[in-house]
């Protein structure tokens, strides 16, 4: 049972965007079909750890669609796009213009620049580097994610991505809301590959309807 008995009584934690995007992430045991449940239209990815980016800028139809190789949707129609992590950084993007973006930014797509590729291609649909309002959902935090064990090298998800989002937007312009949560610390609400090897994951989402 989990410790803090709110994964059992709230399966969904919930924020919303100041444009009236509603935010959700998943706790444990929650699958996607809990998730999503009552949601028309899902936009998925088969995530492979890539810098590849999908828009969705035409009508989608009712269901859930997996995106093939590809690790962020940006999308301005009516649609929920959702992320799934044990560990790796779920970002969830909402401009002012309607536009949202969901992005799987793990050690790797982080690297290869998945935010980067997400954030300008958002700037070439909206035509303009303010008014984005970004979620950081939970994620392994820096002192759980040690890279390698020999010389206790850690890595900093959140660091590296915000410097990607300030590479793209105005810093002032831009607000940056961080869920706070550790997948590792808080593990009892959150399923962890680093900390139990589970085939489980957490669902993010951001919906524009
Ligand atoms: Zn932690």
């Amino acid at each position: 049972m989990p410790e803090s008995g709110l994964a059992l009584s709230n399966p969904l934690l919930t924020w919303q965007s100041p444009f009236g995007h509603p935010i959700w992430v998943s706790t444990r045991p929650t699958s996607i079909e809990i998730a999503t449940e009552g949601l028309p239209t899902v936009i998925r990815m088969d995530q492979t750890h890539s810098a590849n980016i999908h828009i969705a800028d035409q009508p989608v139809l009712p269901g859930h669609h997996v995106i093939n190789n590809t690790d962020a949707v940006i999308s301005n129609q009516p649609a929920t796009i959702a992320v799934k992590t044990a560990d790796c950084l779920p970002i969830l993007i909402a401009h002012s213009s309607g536009w949202i973006g969901g992005i799987h930014a793990g050690r790797a797509g982080t690297t290869a620049g998945i935010t980067i590729n997400t954030l300008s291609a958002l700037i070439q649909k909206t035509g303009t580097q303010t008014g984005y309002w970004i979620f950081l959902g939970p994620r392994i935090c820096v002192a759980c994610y040690e890279i390698d064990p020999i010389a206790h090298t850690h890595y900093d998800l959140v660091e590296e991505n915000i410097s990607q989002i300030n590479s793209c937007l105005d810093k002032n312009k831009t607000t940056i809301v961080d869920s706070g949560y550790c997948t590792a610390c808080q593990n009892d609400l959150f399923f962890s590959y680093r900390k139990e090897k589970t085939t489980q994951r957490i669902w993010s989402g951001i919906g524009h309807h």
